[in-house]
């Protein structure tokens, strides 16, 4: 896609001045993997630069469990990632820290410093026992989406993975009970990758506004993780925000190559285009963010996991956010709401979770 320099600029500008945040990335998980094969500094060393070029203020990090390690190993990986992640970016605390306050947050911001918040892709690693929410809680963690693509004990994922398949099924009662407790912590509900039926309950169990942080528009493209235009304007009627995921699989255009030709990368991100605008038309776009869910770096560590992760990036690193919203800019989008989807609404609803 041939992008104006006019666009490209308004949108530099937009990086530079306007909080930016990418509400989904497994990053926690790859750093972990990369720490024990002995690599040191890898946020630093692998991400920070493209995170300063794209001007984020905010990242979350999923905690991702592999279906291999559970149920066994769900609870030391997911602590394993905790720390490893802290454990890398401590050396440079004065650029990006994992954060779990709402005073935090604000000083990074005034400070231009990156605030990373954790989120459990799923309660697996809790098991059945919910008092262990707190112990997360209590280790910075402030989101969680109740199952991952996947059947547990809280809830139902939408779809086998790899399979894109509906799976029948909603929350059990423990999941009704952990959303209540998750709402009285201070910590927000995630939806991607929970099922139709295990929507409709959280839509009767949920009180406060919750989020899809990484799905696309299942108009755009039909795919069990994508969200149908009812689901859209749950989330946004009751204040929540919905990340664009910049999947291939979900947006609906997979490139033969991982590296793929200029034209094929033309084409997947016109698609990624259309999928916020379809967001925006039916949500509002003050209900729409980015949630890219970049995949590439996750899957070098393990390449086991192809299908357990969502795989192919339309975005190539986080450097491209800057090209995406030129693009948006460029198809038409006015600058206002440009920026709301570039960072503004998503941090607008972390600071009314973060406590
Ligand atoms: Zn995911």
């Amino acid at each position: 896609m041939f992008i104006q320099e006019e666009y490209l600029e308004q949108a530099r500008k937009i990086h530079r001045e306007c909080p930016v945040v990418d509400a989904h990335f497994d990053l926690a998980a790859e750093v972990c993997e990369r720490r024990l094969a002995g690599e040191q500094g890898v946020v630093e060393q692998r991400y920070l630069p493209r995170f300063e070029e794209a001007g984020l203020n905010i990242v979350v990090s999923s905690i991702f469990i592999n279906n291999r390690d559970l149920p066994e190993l769900g609870l030391r990986k997911a602590l394993g990632q905790i720390t490893a992640l802290k454990e890398d970016v401590e050396s440079v605390n004065n650029r990006i820290r994992v954060t779990g306050s709402r005073a935090e947050l604000e000083e990074n911001l005034a400070a231009g410093r990156i605030s990373i918040l954790l989120s459990l892709e799923g309660l697996d690693p809790l098991g059945n026992d919910l008092s262990l929410l707190r112990t997360f809680y209590d280790l910075g963690v402030r989101g969680a989406g109740l199952t991952w693509s996947r059947r547990n004990a809280f809830a139902t994922g939408c779809c086998t993975a790899g399979q894109f398949q509906e799976i029948p099924g909603g929350l059990t009662e423990l999941g009704k009970e952990a959303i209540r407790k998750m709402e009285g912590l201070g910590m927000w509900l995630d939806v991607s990758h929970l099922s139709n039926d295990g929507f409709r309950d959280v839509c009767e169990a949920a009180e406060q506004p919750f989020i899809a942080s990484h799905s696309d528009a299942w108009a755009v493209h039909e795919n069990y993780r994508n969200l149908t235009d009812a689901q859209i304007r749950e989330i946004a009627g009751r204040g929540g925000v919905i990340g664009l995921n910049a999947c291939g699989y979900l947006t609906g255009i997979m490139p033969e190559t991982t590296t793929p030709a200029e034209q094929e990368a033309d084409a997947a991100l016109l698609r990624l285009c259309e999928h916020a605008e379809h967001l925006a038309r039916i949500a509002g776009p003050a209900h729409i963010g980015y949630g890219f869910d970049l995949c590439k770096g996750l899957e070098e560590t393990t390449p086991r996991i192809q299908f357990e992760t969502e795989n192919y990036d339309v975005l190539a690193h986080h450097g491209e956010m800057v090209k995406l919203t030129a693009a948006l800019l460029q198809r038409g989008m006015d600058e206002e709401a440009a920026k709301g989807i570039a960072g503004g609404n998503f941090l607008r609803y972390y600071r009314s979770i973060l406590r």
